[in-house]
């Protein structure tokens, strides 16, 4: 390896959301940061997926000034319901005093609002970290680009890399499934409700975006490729037959598919590196959790750091950072892979215990309210 050629407190790998809410989180702090990513400069603006955010992570945004309120669409309802079997439930903010249970904003807004408020010079675009060597005092990264090779070291390394391919230390449940996502309108204007149908292919969801819904169709793989070659107006066909009459849509917009695996960091933080998002855990996005817990994760690796200033990357405070996050982690990954399980089949048992359980859920407050405070807060509503 080449002689470092720069050193830095804190190297971020990963410039997605998650990496850039923790460089803005630590902005107050004493530690140089430097963001590295292998994508240029705004190439997230082809991005096609939307995400539901909760209303703790509008808070937290709004408190770092990185909050996109034009691109923001309030979700004040979300019903529930199955394909075939019986029972539905609606959830709704004013329960709760809040104006919404959530927002949809589209990726590529929220990433590029976070990217303006980042210090330019803080930020190295076309660079991938391509290896590293650990010792007891730095991490030394070695970076490639366009412009060749160079060197780094930091003496802390989180990786904010976004989900992992296959690694020892990573486990992997495979769902089977694809996400195809787009963007499509509707008859009549959403009025900020979304809508969470069960089938047996998988969940089916209608965020609203402005005029318009964004759609996440969960299929089969094979249906997945089929689907995005259809006809804008096959296309709309298709989503009638799997959603049902309650919506009609009369125009669709480009399509999109993402795999869609559990992907699970057995272990958070190791010597001068810690995960942070994706990379840490890739969630099925039925119940839209995966960026708001990502989110957390960068909050809470930020206060961590806060508490102990001295040394960005001893053991003690990593370590800390990762029996902090192991029950908003758990808990999410539990329900929202207990949600894929059960609702992703066909089974007639199932189908009505199903059925009930929506039954449940409207006719019970504490388990509507314990589904719905997930929504809005994610951790808390396990406190
Ligand atoms: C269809 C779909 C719908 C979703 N809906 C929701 C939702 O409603 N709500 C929600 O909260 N979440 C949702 N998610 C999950 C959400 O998209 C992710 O949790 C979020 O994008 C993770 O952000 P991140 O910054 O960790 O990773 P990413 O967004 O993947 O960003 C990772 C960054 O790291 C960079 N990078 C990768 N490798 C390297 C390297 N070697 N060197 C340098 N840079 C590198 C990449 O270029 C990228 O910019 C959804 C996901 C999908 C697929």
């Amino acid at each position: 390896m080449n002689e470092a050629i720069e050193t830095v407190d804190i190297a971020v790998v990963g410039a997605g959301p998650v990496g850039m809410t923790l460089a803005l989180a630590l902005t107050d702090g004493p530690w140089r940061v430097l963001l590295i990513d292998s994508r240029s400069p705004a190439a997230w603006a082809g991005d096609p997926r939307a995400l539901a955010l909760s209303h703790g992570t509008r808070q937290v945004l709004t408190g770092l000034d990185a909050w996109n309120d034009a691109a923001a669409t309030p979700i004040t309802t979300i019903h529930v319901s199955q394909r075939g079997g019986f029972g539905r439930t609606l959830i709704e903010a004013s329960d709760y005093d809040i104006p919404a249970l959530g927002y949809v904003m589209r990726y590529r807004e929220l990433a590029g609002r976070l990217a303006t408020r980042i210090d330019a010079a803080s930020l190295l675009h076309d660079t991938s970290l391509v290896g590293l060597e650990v010792d007891a005092e730095m991490v030394r990264l070695r970076l490639g680009g366009a412009n060749g090779e160079r060197t780094l070291q930091a003496r802390l390394l989180v990786h904010a890399e976004g989900t992992p391919g296959a690694a020892s230390d990573v486990r992997v449940f495979d769902y089977r499934q694809h996400a195809v996502v787009a963007e499509v309108r509707p008859n009549a204007p959403p009025g900020g409700r979304a809508w969470e149908r069960f089938t047996p292919d998988g969940p089916l969801a209608l965020l609203p975006l402005g005029d318009d819904y964004s759609i996440v169709f969960t299929v089969p793989p094979g249906r997945a490729e089929h689907l995005q070659t259809l006809s804008d107006e096959d296309f709309l066909a298709a989503l009638r037959e799997q959603f049902g009459g309650r919506v009609d849509f009369v125009a669709s917009g480009r399509r999109a598919a993402f795999p869609l695996a559990l992907r699970v960091r057995r272990r958070l933080a190791g010597a001068r590196q810690v995960w942070i998002g994706n990379a840490a855990q890739s969630l099925h996005p039925v119940s839209g959790q995966g960026f708001n817990l990502g989110l957390r994760d960068a909050c809470e690796l930020a206060a961590a750091l806060f508490d102990h200033t001295d040394d960005p990357g001893a053991t003690q405070l990593l370590d800390r950072y990762a029996r902090r996050r192991w029950l908003d982690r758990s808990g999410s990954m539990a329900f929202t892979d207990g949600i894929v399980r059960v609702f992703s089949n066909d089974i007639p048992p199932l189908r009505a215990a199903r059925g009930l359980g929506l039954l449940a859920l409207d006719t019970l407050p504490a388990l509507r309210h314990f589904v719905a405070k997930r929504m809005i807060w994610g951790a808390r509503a396990w406190l």
